[in-house]
């Protein structure tokens, strides 16, 4: 491993160990010694990743007059999996396993890192075999063939087969899209890096429903709204990039597939964190077919009937909030916090974008042995927490205060102090200019609609 890997290696840690110790994500099931790539979302987490959430409903649903929300149950028919080629080869990865250490790796990612033995020990590794990704579970309680079931392993296919009802309890009119989030589960052969590659974890998706000959048009638009989200909420345009997916890679129902990648620290580079892709008429004419229904549809001005092509954005809710996540950690040498106990050492930032931050809002009394002044933090306290995620910490300096939630990505912290009780104003400092500004109490509530 080079010195650059080393370090770049240990940054991941350091996300790793902040995310755990200010409760933004934990290892699944710790208290049991843990459950292998399972991780559960912390009081810091949960809110980010609901920010994350809510962004994307935001910018898919509710900014747009064509795209409609759908919550589809996660179990559903077997019929639908075997209709979207899920239980055949089609989702299957291929499985290598070592002679020696038996450890199994899937060869796709072997083949990324030009490794033909096993990574771990070096053994030499037995031929590929296929292996199916889908969750099994027993609906009922007899565990036999005809109850057997799955988890979804992906959003959409309750999206394909809603197209109908949407169709006919909706005034939805081609183009459209229909937009879900929701768990999904896939057994993964090599789970990792942290929450990228889990086996349970939430995707956020649109199917737009188009022409056919219109499907070049689209997926260029959608590729390009894709990119714009991320970089509107601050993901650097050096760490992004598209990835047109080679021909000979493409799923079985794809036309055409871009990746968006993000270069998370080495060693893990470039990886997905969306995909775009063209899936032509292949979904609904496969439910079609499969279910005897008819999912053409019938445009009322040329008069012509068809099966719609999709154009798909598929996010990672987890992913997205991991690279949020990475993306805004930054360490800043010393100095930051503004008291004497301000030191040189090294001070952890997180720089969300506003939107994005769990916490928007610290409220800090200069003083906690001071009644009045601690009073008037609890007013203005709860005033604030009625409209913002606010914090109120009395413990420790200041500058400590300041630095606990500079940690956390907190964009304000207000401070009330001796002077706030003569002129009833407080101080109000950025996390990223680090400036502080006096603001009067009756003035806050307009003065963070502008900012938040
Ligand atoms: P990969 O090549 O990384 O396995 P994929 O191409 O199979 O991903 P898709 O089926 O296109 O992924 O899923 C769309 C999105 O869902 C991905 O871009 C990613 O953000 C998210 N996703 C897929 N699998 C996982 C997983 N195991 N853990 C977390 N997120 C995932």
């Amino acid at each position: 491993m080079t010195k650059k890997n080393e370090k770049e290696n240990s940054l991941m840690d350091k996300i790793v160990s902040l995310a755990k110790r200010r409760g933004f994500i934990f290892p699944s099931s710790e208290i049991y010694g843990g459950f292998a790539s399972c991780y559960d979302y912390g009081p810091l987490g949960v809110e980010l990743k609901n920010n994350v959430k809510n962004l994307w409903w935001q910018e898919m649903i509710r900014t747009q007059n064509n795209i409609v929300g759908l919550d589809s149950a996660i179990l559903m028919s077997p019929k639908i999996w075997q209709a979207s080629g899920h239980l055949t080869a089609g989702f299957a990865d291929e499985l290598v396993e070592c002679k020696e250490c038996h450890k199994r790796f899937r060869k796709d990612h072997l083949e990324e890192e030009s490794k033909t033995n096993c990574p771990d020990c070096g053994g030499a590794l037995n031929e590929p075999r296929k292996f199916n990704l889908m969750m099994k579970t027993f609906v009922g309680p007899v565990e036999d063939e005809a109850n057997i079931t799955y988890l979804r392993a992906e959003t959409c296919q309750g999206i394909y087969v809603n197209f109908a009802n949407v169709l006919d309890s909706t005034r939805v009119k081609i183009p459209f899209g229909i937009a879900q989030i929701g768990k999904a589960f896939r057994n993964e052969i090599t789970p990792g890096h942290f929450t990228f590659r889990t086996r349970e974890f939430e995707q956020m998706e649109m199917q737009f429903f188009i022409k056919p000959h219109e499907a070049d048009k689209w997926f260029n638009c959608w590729k390009e709204a894709r990119m714009k989200w991320y970089l509107n909420l601050g993901l650097k345009k050096e760490n992004l990039r598209f990835k047109e997916v080679a021909k000979k890679d493409l799923a079985h129902y794809a036309k055409r597939a871009v990746d968006i990648e993000y270069h998370f620290p080495e060693p893990m580079g470039w990886r997905e964190i969306e995909g775009i892709h063209n899936r032509g008429d292949w979904d609904l004419s496969t439910h079609a077919k499969h279910s005897g229904k008819d999912l053409s549809y019938f445009d009322q001005d040329s008069k012509e009937k068809y099966i719609p092509w999709i154009i798909e954005t598929s996010a990672g809710a987890d992913r997205a909030t991991l690279v949020f996540l990475v993306n805004a950690y930054q360490v800043v040498l010393g100095g930051r916090t503004t008291t004497t106990e301000s030191t040189k050492e090294a001070e952890v930032v997180l720089k969300f974008d506003k939107k994005l931050a769990p916490i928007k809002i610290a409220v800090l009394p200069l003083v906690k042995n001071k009644e009045k002044v601690v009073k008037l933090t609890q007013k203005i306290f709860e005033l604030l927490k009625a409209k913002y995620l606010t914090h109120y910490d009395e413990a420790g300096s200041i500058g400590r205060r300041y630095r606990r939630q500079d940690e956390i990505g907190t964009p304000y912290c207000l401070t009330v102090d001796f002077e706030s009780l003569e002129n009833q104003d407080v101080t109000v400092r950025d996390r990223d200019t680090m400036k502080q500004k006096r603001v009067k109490i009756g003035e806050l509530v307009d003065y963070f609609k502008e900012k938040l």
